[in-house]
């Protein structure tokens, strides 16, 4: 992997704690490429005495950052996000090869994360606080923003870079210090990031990435130490549930990301082929591995077969191969229980009387690989309707009516991301304040920016990622009564 880089340095195997490499007390473990299967690098296997440490460092290193000007922050962060587009090619490099998307995407990734940066750190200069007029005649009121403290990140494998840009931009933004716990599948992508950090000037201690191969030990750390002071999260929602009834025992601030179930909606006066491209793009970016992949096409029945048909050819075309290879869409899953994964619901779908009209099978390159699918014919009783594959499956449901559609589209415990297309104006305003969900993308299939406030509703999560509102996230608010 080494050969492929232009600076090999960014290949980093240890932890970041405290400005300093470390090794792990427990040795390593391995992270392997999902594409070929062979172990690209071993990495550093932090103790929880060691994440402990982390955490101290962190706590002595964030009094000092906070007191740092808005100005002062923004002036490093902004190095760091030159730094990481200066290498978009290399950091895509080590992602493509320890999470298997293709090396366009992977690029895209490190300049939508890099942007986290980027944009909080020109936040810090601006999040100030309020004057409230007083209560009583002599009564001031002043509302003061301050950092929470020492922010803690556990984060999965599907976005290696920007999950964690995603929280440590606005964390670092607002004063505070961070100690990051990468997914044990994609921890180089994290520790590069920690390499580049360094190197922009970021203060010994405040960004901190603590590789373990044990995620419930360092997450107990993360919950059990009373010097963190916020827990942010990007995960299932079965973990988030563990770790928010973790947390409680010491009432912690928490942001949770959790899964999603998005519905993709196609109206009969929609744009037909740009349906066709968003749900390419929204059902297929990552093989289908992100949380607001669509998961239930929902199409019109006027325009179902035409819908299908078209679709099915766009995704006929679609290149499966090494992401490192040119000219590939679709890269392996992340490991073989994906795959398990996306076959119990490809049998569940047909025994219960969906049709499979495309794929429905492991590539023929084997290994972490399978073929992009699509099944018709789906109804609410398959497996897919409640629960997100997680790859690359597009169930087409049919529908007659709008207001079946909204009941459907709601009729789960997730609240993510949502799309739908359309053209008549009204219908536009009404499905989109009818659909209970944090995200709703409007004749488009892509709608992850950082200028946008990215976040779940029921138990999709808490808190919101990106835009001005992020800020607030990380910080406490202080009220002072001042009688005059
Ligand atoms: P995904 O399917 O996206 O990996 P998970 O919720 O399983 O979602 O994992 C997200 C992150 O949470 C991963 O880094 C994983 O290692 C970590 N994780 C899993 N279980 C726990 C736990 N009990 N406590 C803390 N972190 C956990």
């Amino acid at each position: 992997l080494s050969e492929l880089l232009n600076d090999p340095s960014l290949l980093e195997t240890r932890a970041y704690v405290g400005g300093q490499w470390v090794e792990g007390d427990k040795g390593t473990f391995d992270v392997t490429n999902p594409a070929r299967g062979d172990v690209i690098a071993q990495v550093a296997d932090l103790s929880r005495a060691q994440v402990a440490d982390a955490i101290d460092q962190a706590y002595e290193a964030q009094k000092e950052w906070a007191s740092w000007t808005g100005k002062e922050r923004a002036q490093v962060m902004r190095k760091w996000f030159d730094l990481m587009m200066a290498n978009q090619n290399d950091l895509g490099i080590i992602m493509t090869a320890e999470q298997g998307k293709p090396l366009t995407e992977s690029k895209g990734e490190i300049g939508y994360g890099a942007s986290f940066i980027e944009f909080f750190g020109e936040e810090a200069k601006r999040s100030g606080g309020e004057l409230i007029p007083g209560h009583q005649r002599d009564k001031r009121i002043m509302v003061m923003k301050q950092p929470i403290g020492v922010a803690a990140s556990i984060t999965p494998w599907n976005f290696p870079n920007a999950m964690i840009t995603r929280k440590a931009g606005p964390a670092l933004a607002a004063g505070c210090a961070f100690v990051a716990r990468p997914a044990k599948e994609t921890p180089l992508s994290a520790i590069a990031i920690a390499v580049l950090a360094e190197r922009a000037g970021i203060p010994a201690g405040v960004f901190n990435v603590v590789p373990s191969s044990s995620a419930s030990e360092t997450g107990k750390e993360f919950c059990e130490n009373h010097k963190v002071r916020k827990l942010t999260f990007t995960g299932s929602t079965e973990v988030g549930r563990i770790l928010l009834k973790q947390a409680a025992d010491q009432v912690m601030k928490c942001s949770m990301e959790l899964g999603g179930n998005a519905p993709f909606i196609v109206f009969d006066d929609a744009d037909l082929d740009a349906a066709v491209e968003g749900a390419i793009a929204c059902k297929f970016r990552n093989n289908g591995q992100t949380c607001v992949c669509a998961n239930r096409l929902y199409v019109q029945a006027g325009v179902y077969d035409a819908f299908a048909e078209k679709l099915r050819a766009r995704v006929a075309a679609m290149k499966v191969g090494d992401g490192l290879e040119d000219g590939v869409d679709l890269g392996p899953l992340i490991n073989r229980e994906a795959i398990d994964k996306v076959q119990e619901h490809i049998a569940d779908a047909k025994a219960k009387g969906g049709e499979v009209i495309l794929g429905g099978e492991e590539h023929e390159m084997g290994g972490n690989f399978f073929g992009p699918t699509i099944v018709t014919g789906a109804t609410q009783e398959m497996d897919f309707a409640t629960d997100e594959t997680f790859g690359p499956l597009a169930p087409l449901f049919k529908f007659e009516d709008e207001d079946d559609v909204i009941r459907m589209a709601n009729d789960t415990i997730f609240g993510l991301a949502s799309y739908f297309y359309a053209k008549d104006m009204s219908r536009v305003w009404k499905v989109a304040e009818a659909l209970e969900y944090g995200i709703v993308g409007v004749n488009t299939g892509i709608i992850s920016t950082e200028v946008a406030p990215f976040g779940g509703v029921k138990q999709s999560g808490l808190g919101r990622e990106g835009s001005t509102h992020g800020m607030d996230d990380y910080q406490e608010m202080k009220y002072v009564c001042l009688s005059v």
